[in-house]
């Protein structure tokens, strides 16, 4: 970048369409600057200063100079100077990402604050008495020390809080406003000496070296842990830079007629209309954020001051008309004068994201698309979780704010190691804290649910938890918590670690022990038990009008992976357009165990041929139940996938069984042969070896008698005047002549079967393995459709054993940001899916209008599902639950 590049933009300058460039933080102020609404000026130093700088470990040319610039316009729109000793500018220096990351990131306040302008602040502060702005002035001071140090310098932040635990000692009190000017003075010197002791340099007095240095700390807390952690979590891109907001301190704490709040337009919890905010008298936005006081609502500043009350309501409202959106606000007052210090188009439950979207449609504010566009497939997961189900009524032991919605149920921890320890074991936990704060993100993921004794809707644990779809609850204020004895107490209920609670994050209620849970209204209706035209959930409601909007605008189908007719039924009810995987492993096992067993130790066809006619009917059987439940739908049953050794017993169980047997003197009998067909069949790496078409390739008869089964279920059905629509699916074919050859068998059994009555089956092909996807146009011409097995085209396409890397590198993979989510979970674009574009294009150009869908795991996951539309698939395939997850978004997809 060359020195005119432009790094800093004025409030005036920007927009909200900015964000990439000024953080969300600062484009919407500038967006509020230019609505003419009261915005303390400011500046913005952008994203690509802070990338220049993060690459280089230098601020890039020409910043410096241009910070320069704006900071003495600034000075000249206050009438002030930075730091200047008799009337001082004071500044905030806060980070602001293009995405919110609530708390993870640095802020330094009162930035321009030394030795002599404390002297000139406390005259700014004096309401007229003598030295009645001193204690405010010295207070100031201490925090920026206390701040900069922290921040920018590392200095442990206990050492701060020591100093301030003895001063309050000295003077006898616990509570900080106890302290006096001259305390407080006396703090300072005691803070600068910690400064000193940990820097090796003396507190920085010059005020433009303050606002530096202070620049530099949030940019490098972009990569601070916690926030490389959150980002990870919330799937925000590793290398977007955070942009750095400059803005004239306003202040909340200058006396009972100054404060500070957040306000919300509509309930950010259930999406009502209605007034939400909390209020909090003489403060600092940050003591709200922190939820460290108990706030009360925004609705009794109205009777604090109503002029600024009055002023906020009508801002409101021009926000969410201009956003046309759930806005969330910060403001400070002081002295009598509101400020505007955030707006952003707000974080919202789930719930509230349809509801809102379907309320916006009924205000016609926006149109279905745009509603559609609003919501997301992660939501309506979230939606479908279950809940509590109170008819046994359950004490309520206490109740709390409903901070992010859902029923959790777990075993208390008090730490977020121990959180994190324990859900590593296997157990369900709620980390109890007295409030969360960025170290408890760990844990907090770790966790089924958080519960806090402090803190409002927009405390740090409500804030995150909303974020990562966690249920909590917040601000339980008659929770006594001991960290240290490891139990809180409520109510005359002594509760320790590792006692179960249950906690509503909805209703707020805290329950002890485990109370049952239902499933979610959204669920039933998508079961078909809750008529949506008849129902008074506004949920429903807007469920069923947003899906029913992507069920029309979709192109993608959405079809289900499912093995048995229950499945079938369901998936069926939730939406699903037939099945696009039907397994047929788990077909073999239970009682029919044996029955693969005598197929595969068989030494003679006569010995295999009997094995084969006793699973026929039962194969048989298994279809004719799922085609019934698909009527008219395609279904597509996939012959048999893994190598044969998973229906017999382990290796190493046998060896010892049979060699005990020997050393007693016994016959080991039938297991001396399995033994043998067990060694014989052992593979090192059987997910490459003997599986798939591979298989029936090998074992004469295991294909042909699957086919038949297929095909004899299907006439069963016509000749009962059904519909039924097989096509059946051969797994892991590498190369066409594979799947010639099994083709050849299979037609040879469908015309037979066919004969008398006529059904048609289609034969098609997984694409599985990276040859078949490099051959497609070879394949297209044996296969009358094409499914993905992104699985295994993700295992083979990157070498990664499906069964083992989670748990063995992946942690370290994510850490690095090799990739940002697992490309088993979400699909890998550039790789795998590079494969996928290849298959569909040269399959197509071989078979025009060949039919081609997912069946991989992939299929229900929202990112992929985006994917598949853009390639041009027909469908998805994906588990019952993820169906309207997958409807949703194949219409988000569109739009
Ligand atoms: C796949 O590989 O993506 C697939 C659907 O098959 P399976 O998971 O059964 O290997
Ligand atoms: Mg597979």
């Amino acid at each position: 970048a060359t020195s005119n590049h432009k790094y800093v933009y004025g409030f005036a300058e920007g927009n909200k369409d900015l964000k990439d460039l000024l953080g969300g933080k600062g484009a919407n102020l500038a967006e509020m600057t230019n609505l003419g609404l009261p915005v303390p000026p400011g500046f913005i130093i952008t994203t690509e200063a802070c990338k220049a700088y993060l690459a280089t470990g230098a601020e890039p040319d020409g910043l410096a100079a241009q910070v320069a610039t704006h900071l003495s316009a600034l000075e000249t729109a206050m009438g002030k100077r930075l730091g200047a000793p008799a009337d001082p500018l004071l500044v905030s220096v806060r980070s602001g990402a293009k995405f919110s990351m609530p708390g993870m990131m640095e802020t330094v306040l009162n930035v321009g604050l030394n030795d002599e302008s404390v002297t000139g602040l406390a005259n700014q502060a004096s309401d007229g008495g003598p030295g009645s702005g001193d204690r405010f002035a010295w207070d100031s001071y201490r925090r920026l020390i206390q701040m900069f140090g922290k921040t920018v310098c590392d200095v442990p932040g206990e050492e701060f809080e020591h100093a301030l635990d003895d001063a309050k000692r000295a003077r006898g009190t616990t509570n900080d406003l106890d302290l006096d000017a001259d305390d407080l003075r006396a703090l300072v010197g005691a803070y600068k000496k910690i400064f000193a002791k940990h820097t090796g340099r003396e507190f920085p007095q010059a005020p433009r070296e303050q606002l530096d240095l202070a620049v530099r700390a949030v940019f490098e807390s972009w990569n601070a842990e916690r926030a490389v952690l959150y980002r990870r979590q919330e799937r925000i891109p590793a290398d977007l830079g955070t942009a750095v907001n400059i803005v004239a301190m306003v202040f909340g704490n200058l006396g009972p007629d100054s404060g500070t709040g957040v306000a919300f337009t509509r309930d950010p919890a259930t999406g009502n209309q209605g007034i939400y905010g909390d209020y909090l008298a003489n403060a600092q936005g940050e003591d709200v954020v922190a939820g460290i006081r108990n706030t009360i609502p925004l609705q009794e500043l109205e009777r604090i001051d109503k002029r600024s009350y009055d002023e906020l309501l009508r801002i409101m409202a021009t926000l969410e008309g201009h956003y046309r959106d759930l806005c969330d606000i910060e403001f400070t007052i002081e002295r009598g004068k509101l400020w505007m210090l955030q707006t952003r188009v707000g974080k919202r439950t789930a719930a509230a994201a349809f509801n809102i979207a379907n309320h916006l449609v009924d205000e016609g504010i926006i149109d279905l698309d745009e509603a559609l566009h609003r919501v997301n497939g992660a939501q309506l997961a979230q939606l479908m979780f279950p809940r509590f189900d109170l008819s046994g009524s359950p004490e309520v032991v206490t109740t709390g704010v409903g901070a992010s919605p859902g029923a959790a149920v777990g075993r208390v921890v008090f730490t977020s190691a121990r959180a994190v320890e324990l859900a590593g074991q296997g157990e369900r936990v709620i980390l109890v804290r007295r409030e969360t704060n960025p170290d408890d993100l760990p844990g907090m993921i770790a966790a089924q649910g958080i519960l806090t004794a402090r803190g409002g809707k927009t405390s740090h644990a409500a804030v995150v938890a909303r974020g990562m779809g966690k249920t909590c609850l917040c601000g339980a204020d008659n929770l006594d918590v001991d960290v240290k004895a490891g139990r809180f107490t409520v109510g005359g209920h002594v509760v320790n670690e590792g006692d179960i609670v249950s906690i509503d994050g909805t209703s707020g209620c805290l329950y002890l022990g485990e109370v049952p849970v239902r499933p979610s209204e959204v669920v039933q209706y998508f079961e078909g038990s809750v008529d949506p035209t008849t129902s008074t959930d506004p949920l429903v409601v807007a469920v069923h009008r947003i899906i029913g909007h992507a069920d029309g605008v979709r192109r993608l189908r959405v079809r289900t992976n499912a093995d048995t007719g229950e499945d079938a039924a369901r998936a069926r009810r939730f939406g699903a357009e037939g099945i696009g995987l039907c397994r047929t492993e788990h077909m073999f096992l239970g009682d029919r165990r044996e029955l693969v067993e005598r197929l595969i130790l068989a030494r003679a066809e006569t010995e295999r041929n009997e094995a084969l006619d006793a699973l026929l009917p039962l194969q048989r059987a298994d279809f004719v139940e799922i085609f019934r439940e698909m009527d008219g739908l395609p279904v597509t049953v996939r012959l048999i996938d893994p190598p044969l050794h998973e229906f017999l017993p382990s290796l190493e169980e046998l060896a010892v069984h049979v060699a005990v047997a020997q050393e007693r003197g016994e016959d080991p009998g039938k297991d001396q042969a399995l033994l043998a067909a067990v060694r014989r069949m052992h593979e090192q790496n059987p997910m490459l070896g003997l599986r798939g078409v591979r298989l029936g390739l090998v074992i004469p008869g295991l294909f042909a008698m699957q086919v038949r089964a297929i095909t004899e279920a299907a006439a069963q059905l016509v000749a009962e005047g059904r519909d039924p629509r097989p096509e059946i699916m051969v797994p892991l074919v590498g190369a066409v002549q594979e799947l010639e050859t099994v083709r050849v068998e299979a037609e040879k059994i469908i015309s037979e079967v066919t004969r008398e009555h006529a059904v048609e089956v289609l034969i098609g092909t997984m694409i599985e393995v990276p040859r078949a996807a490099l051959t497609a146009g070879q394949i297209a011409e044996a296969a009358e459709f094409f499914s993905f097995g992104t699985n295994d085209l993700t295992q083979m396409g990157w070498g990664f054993s499906r069964d083992d890397v989670e748990g063995a590198f992946f942690w370290r993979y994510l850490e690095l940001g090799i990739f940002g989510i697992s490309p088993f979970e979400s699909l890998d674009r550039d790789g795998v899916g590079r494969l996928v574009r290849i298959a569909v294009d040269e399959g197509r150009a071989a078979r025009p209008g060949l039919k081609i869908g997912v069946c991989g795991e992939h299929g229900g996951d929202p990112e992929s599902v985006h994917f598949f539309h853009e390639v041009g698939l027909d469908y998805v395939s994906c588990s019952p639950f993820r169906v309207p997850v997958a409807r949703l978004e194949a219409g988000r997809a569109v739009i």
